[in-house]
């Protein structure tokens, strides 16, 4: 074998053949003028090395294998094209690995190889250099040289080798072979390098690699330059927030998780609260405070150190006081205000609050939510107010947890926090307004907050800890008393505040709504005078209501007129407004009594019903036709009123003889019932002998008196039962004018109560059975012949026709 070596510059002219041991390389190719470094552990590998070993030259030949990923590579697998190198240095890793460094020295082609003793040996031929080291070579060593430099330029992307080698570049030679050994680029690419015998070839395919690698640097860069501006963003918020952390300190200002912390200390929280609220102070701490879980906690603690704990109102002490404060602030409503006064006096005594809640139930604009008012402000209390209105969700009383986004404490905790103190009125009005749905039962949830009971701890989902509303004043309102829960009903005391007379109305109109309206549009009692006459005409005229709300509204629509005048001419005298006048200021009358209608009708009959807006005087309409004896009702009746009128009929089926009636017509007339006025909800046990007014006239056509309205149900036998709302429903038959009302028997001790006007105004007309409604809502007297059958019936009818 020909063990002479010579190092590369001196390289003899002929072709060097050698025959040597293979060692296959993988993801790498060695080169000539570098050191080549790899750990070996394959068996052939280590099998050539000991070989190689044993040898005085160590010479080996270098070969890359086409597949990194090959363990076991045949000869074919190898390039053809290698490097043969010296041996130089063998380390003995753990295991069955060796680190080795060779020394390239020449580049050389594979004549053949085969397997020999546990190894490749291969006999190699030298590939001589073609070089030109003239003009030509130079200018692609510029060109490669002006290209590195442009690289240099993208940080980390020049292999440092290089940077070095290219400020002493011995020769072009071996500087293409460091470049190609050292840069980044594909080992197919690398081999490229070796397989080309001509110098020049070789600097151009550097430069190709030099430029390709220039491109996706300047890519990579813009790409990065890219991601950047939005880690620059986050970077500078994060430096300026610790800059500020910084200030503060520097400045003796507190951080602002500090801050929270002193402040929650100061607060006076229930311990466990308290400790629970430092904890999230420390985990603040350890948050970024641009993150979105730090805010979610910090709007946590600003919303629990806006809630009252310990603040107070002091209560009036002296209950005279008190007793003054609701009499200036509201006309009549003995009830509330006798009972309130209870309420104060047992508080005052026990200073306890465990006693019922109060729930004023009545038609709107009654003063419900203004005595409410009141009372906070004799109480010297705060006043929250809360409409349950429409309010379905539990979570609307009693918030979302936390880890909702955008989660917020309930509307409990929100009227504390409004209030700011820990015992204001709290006013839950419409508490028959609240729906339920899938989403839980809102009932349930005010339950909690308002049992005595249980309210010292009463839990929000968002606060995740007891708030004590014990000291709360609850006060609810509620239109009617039918769609409040049961449960929730019998936590209270219901207190029924009822329309007022047209009397009353004048009273709250001439002391409390006049002056408030003049005030309220800059007036003062100077500029403007109401006559007496004047306020009942505003009443009757333009509104028809239980309460006094669009009195009210009709009041200030007359301050504003008048005030638009004094705004105009200031010398505009004291405006004394009369009937005359006040119909100039606000057009015709809404409501008059249409005088044809005063006239007995057939087929039409005035009934009352209750609706929770008051009481309201309702005309029912019957009309008999040819037809196969059907009954058709039409009016949006609910349930209850249907049955009535099947009843009415039959009854009258029953009784066709007392009142001649064919049997014959009840086969061949088709009956229609209506019940105009669409809006109106029209349900309720109280119009059964309205109804059968309507159809006795129907069917006898005998006229029905425009001045009597009535209410009542009947039985199948003819018996009037007993009603509710009868004040409203007096109060609405008097605003129409009706002078005459039928009513149950039965209701007669509810007439003690009324008011003394209402008393002497209207003619209640007590009834027991229909005979007598009949006896009375007729012009004329309807009753002709004598019930036959059955027996026990017509005994009876006979009977209530006799009394
Ligand atoms: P409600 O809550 O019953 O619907 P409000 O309390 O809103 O009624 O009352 C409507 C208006 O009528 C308020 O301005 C209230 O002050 C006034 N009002 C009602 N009743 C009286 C009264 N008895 N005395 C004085 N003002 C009254």
């Amino acid at each position: 074998m020909e063990q002479e070596i010579k190092k590369q510059n001196n390289a003899p002219m002929l072709p060097r053949t050698n025959v040597l041991p293979v060692i296959p390389l993988r993801g790498k190719v060695a080169f000539p003028h570098t050191a080549v470094t790899f750990e070996a552990g394959r068996q052939k590998t280590i099998s050539a090395i000991r070989r190689v070993m044993g040898t005085e030259d160590k010479l080996v030949f270098i070969c890359t294998q086409r597949d990194i990923d090959k363990e076991d590579v045949t000869t074919d697998d190898l390039y053809a094209v290698g490097c043969v190198a010296r041996m130089e240095q063998i380390a003995q890793l753990p295991g069955e690995v060796v680190r080795v460094t060779c020394k390239g020295l020449y580049r050389a082609r594979t004549r053949a190889m085969r397997e020999e003793g546990g190894h490749f040996v291969a006999v190699t031929d030298e590939i001589v250099t073609v070089a030109d080291e003239g003009t030509l070579t130079e200018a692609h060593l510029r060109m490669v040289k002006s290209l590195m430099r442009v690289m240099s330029t993208f940080e980390g992307k020049l292999p440092k080798e290089l940077s070095t080698e290219m400020n002493l570049v011995e020769s072009a030679e071996s500087f293409v072979d460091i470049a190609a050994y050292t840069m980044k680029i594909k080992v197919e690419q690398k081999q490229k390098f070796l397989e080309e015998a001509v110098l020049t070839e070789r600097l151009f395919l550097l430069e190709r690699c030099l430029s390709q690698e220039i491109e996706i640097a300047k890519i990579e860069k813009k790409i990065a330059g890219d991601v950047r501006v939005n880690i620059d963003k986050a970077q500078k918020e994060y430096y300026l927030r610790e800059q500020m952390k910084a200030i503060r300190t520097e400045l003796g200002d507190e951080r602002e998780e500090d801050e929270y912390a002193r402040k929650l200390q100061e607060k006076g929280l229930p311990v466990d609260l308290e400790e629970k609220c430092l904890k999230e102070v420390e985990r603040m701490k350890k948050m970024q405070p641009s993150s979105p879980e730090y805010n979610v906690i910090a709007s946590y603690l600003e919303q629990v150190l806006a809630l009252p704990f310990t603040e107070e109102t002091e209560d009036t002490e002296n209950l005279q006081t008190c007793i003054d404060i609701l009499e200036e602030d509201h006309f009549g409503l003995e009830k509330i205000k006798e009972r309130i006064v209870e309420y104060l006096a047992v508080l005052k005594l026990t200073g306890n609050m465990n006693a019922p809640i109060l729930c004023f139930v009545g038609p709107p604009g009654v003063g419900k939510t203004s005595i409410a008012k009141s009372v906070a402000r004799a109480l010297n209390r705060k006043f929250v107010r809360m409409s349950l209105g429409g309010v379905r969700d539990e979570a609307e009383i009693r918030g979302h947890r936390r880890t909702y986004i955008g989660a917020m404490p309930g509307r409990i905790l929100y009227g504390m926090k409004n209030a700011g103190s820990k015992n204001p009125v709290f006013l839950l009005d419409e508490i028959d307004k609240m729906g339920k749905d899938v989403q839980g039962d809102p009932g349930s949830a005010l339950l909690e907050a308002l049992d005595p009971e249980q309210n010292a701890t009463f839990r929000d989902r968002y606060l995740e800890a007891p708030y004590d509303l014990s000291k709360v004043l609850f006060i609810t309102t509620a239109n009617s008393l039918e769609t409040i829960p049961t449960a929730l009903r019998d936590r209270m005391e219901i207190i029924e505040v009822s329309g007022y007379t047209l009397e009353e109305k004048t009273e709250i109109a001439k002391r409390y709504l006049l002056p408030k309206q003049l005030r309220a549009n800059g007036l003062q009692a100077r500029h403007l005078e109401m006559a007496e006459e004047a306020y009942r005409f505003v009443i009757e005229g333009y509104t028809r209501e239980a309460g006094v709300r669009s009195l009210e509204r009709t009041i200030g629509a007359l301050c504003r007129k008048v005030a638009v005048k004094h705004a105009s001419n200031p010398r505009t005298r004291k405006m004394k407004l009369t009937v005359k006048e006040v119909q100039k200021l606000l057009g015709a009358p809404k409501f008059m009594l249409d005088e044809s209608e005063k006239e007995a009708q057939i087929g039409a009959v005035q009934g009352l019903a209750w609706t929770s807006v008051g009481g309201t005087v309702l005309t029912v309409e019957a009309s008999a036709m040819n037809g196969k004896g059907e009954l058709k009702l039409t009016g949006h009746l609910g349930d209850v009123m249907k049955e009535s009128a099947q009843t009415a009929l039959s009854y009258l089926r029953a009784h066709a003889d007392l009142y001649g009636i064919e049997d014959e017509t009840f086969k061949n007339t088709d009956i229609h019932v209506h019940v105009p006025e669409g809006a109106t909800p029209k349900d309720g046990p109280s119009a059964g002998i309205t109804i059968a007014v309507a159809l006795l006239s129907a069917f006898t056509d005998k006229a029905v008196r425009r001045d009597i309205a009535m209410t009542g149900e009947i039985t199948l036998r003819g018996k009037v039962l007993p009603i509710g709302g009868l004040k409203e429903k007096a109060l609405a038959a008097r605003r129409v004018g009706i002078k005459n009302v039928i009513i149950p028997k039965k209701n007669l001790k509810d007439i003690e109560t009324f008011p003394e006007v209402l008393k002497k105004e209207v003619r209640f007309i007590p009834v027991e059975d229909i005979a007598e409604v009949f006896s009375n809502a007729f012009t004329e007297n309807v009753t002709v012949g004598i019930k036959r059958m059955p027996a026990r019936v017509s005994e009876r009818v006979q009977d209530s026709v006799r009394s």
